[in-house]
């Protein structure tokens, strides 16, 4: 019989069948370990993980863990409140300050994910008068927060700072402009020109946000972010971020800036307002891993080593990768079949990556992409390296 519920649920399946013929669909890998360089899956083989944002090998590590525990043991399990109804403990105001520190801004607002500070960020703070002007390859988050806002839209062409220019000129009516963009593309590692973005924000009095969930912890000389890096420390107005990444890997967000802004969010955010508190025991974690972050740039340096390593004896195989420096590296397979099967073969040689296809990608730039962590040993490296040559060379794909 065929009533509404049941049509609903069958077309859903067939929504399901049709993703999988497409092979769009995103099966789950199970790990039965921590996350860390080496991870072990549910079949309880040891596999070297590339995959994972685990930029400072901070996630699976025993003094984090410990920190989380200790914060739990002090601040309990949770809040079962939201902010500013009884859920600000002291650890969260800590971890507010140490943030804005870290970043060089004046003050910081916790979110349970980044996506959730993208989500509540523009509403709040821009209305129909004026024009947020925004990267075409952003950030899901960013372009859902977007969506919620009344303020005129302007998308300039990836990374094109001549059509940011445009835009620029074509929003020159409105009464606030902010450009934004991802700090780092974490599909090819691109590294914004945050340079150039300021000095176009300059000459036309645009305020700039950037989205640092693949940055904040190792980018820059002392691994405070993409500002950092184009030394363009306290010019960037507001910074979002990741505490699931670089910076622990749990989970939870922030935005950072001016006090006005961040106090405005306070307020006005609804993902603040009406979401609960970060846990404590991520707060006082991620408070640990930003005191030790602040003290010694070991972690962001031996981060740093492993990319270029690998970059560099990747491309000597005759493999071709995207250019650049950042620790996200795009081995260039082009079709997505081959990215596919090199993904599959790779895993039996006990390297777990992801491999990325269109529509994740363009039509015919299909690639599996490798993550660098300062937790890799040069001997795992090395290892990958070898699988990679083996896999590269039973698939006919070396250069050399
Ligand atoms: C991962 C990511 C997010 C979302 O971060 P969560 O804290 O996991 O919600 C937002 N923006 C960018 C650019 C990201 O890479």
């Amino acid at each position: 019989m065929s009533n509404p519920q049941n049509t609903f649920y069958s077309s859903l399946q067939q929504n399901l069948d049709q993703l999988r013929e497409q092979g769009l669909y995103k099966p789950e890998r199970v790990l039965a370990s921590r996350q860390g360089s080496e991870v072990m899956s549910e079949d309880g083989r040891m596999l070297i993980n590339m995959c994972a944002n685990n930029y400072l090998g901070l996630s699976g590590e025993e003094w984090v863990a410990q920190a989380s525990i200790d914060a739990t043991e002090k601040y309990g399990y949770g809040l079962s409140s939201v902010r500013f109804i009884c859920g600000t403990q002291t650890v969260h105001k800590q971890l507010e300050h140490a943030i804005s520190k870290f970043l060089g801004t004046e003050d910081t607002i916790l979110y349970a994910a980044a996506f959730d500070a993208n989500g509540g960020v523009f509403e709040p703070l821009f209305d129909e008068n004026d024009a947020i002007i925004s990267d075409a390859l952003n950030h899901a988050s960013i372009i859902d927060g977007i969506r919620l806002c009344k303020a005129a839209r302007f998308r300039y062409a990836h990374n094109d700072m001549a059509d940011l220019e445009k835009q620029l000129q074509a929003a020159a009516d409105k009464r606030h402009k902010v450009i934004v963009t991802d700090g780092v593309f974490s599909m090819d590692g691109t590294i914004a020109q945050l340079d150039k973005i300021v000095e176009l924000a300059d000459k036309y009095g645009a305020l700039v946000m950037i989205d640092e969930c693949h940055a904040s912890g190792f980018m820059g000389k002392t691994g405070r972010g993409t500002h950092e890096h184009h030394n363009v420390v306290g010019k960037i107005d507001i910074i979002t971020g990741t505490l699931g990444k670089a910076l622990g890997g749990a989970m939870g967000g922030f935005t950072s800036g001016r006090k006005e802004v961040i106090e405005m969010l306070r307020q006005k955010s609804r993902p603040y307002l009406f979401s609960n508190t970060l846990a404590p025991s991520i707060a006082g974690a991620s408070l640990a891993v930003l005191q030790q972050l602040s003290q010694s740039t070991e972690l962001r340096d031996r981060l740093h080593e492993n990319t270029a390593y690998f970059r560099k004896e990747i491309e000597a195989l005759g493999f071709t990768i995207k250019p650049g420096t950042h620790p996200v590296v795009p081995v260039m397979l082009f079709e997505a079949p081959v990215a596919q099967k090199f993904a599959a073969r790779m895993y039996e040689l006990g390297v777990l990556l992801s491999g990325f296809f269109y529509p994740v990608v363009p039509m015919g730039q299909a690639r599996v992409r490798v993550q660098l962590s300062a937790a890799h040993t040069r001997e795992q490296l090395d290892t990958v390296l070898k699988a990679f040559e083996q896999a590269g060379r039973e698939l006919g794909l070396l250069k050399n």
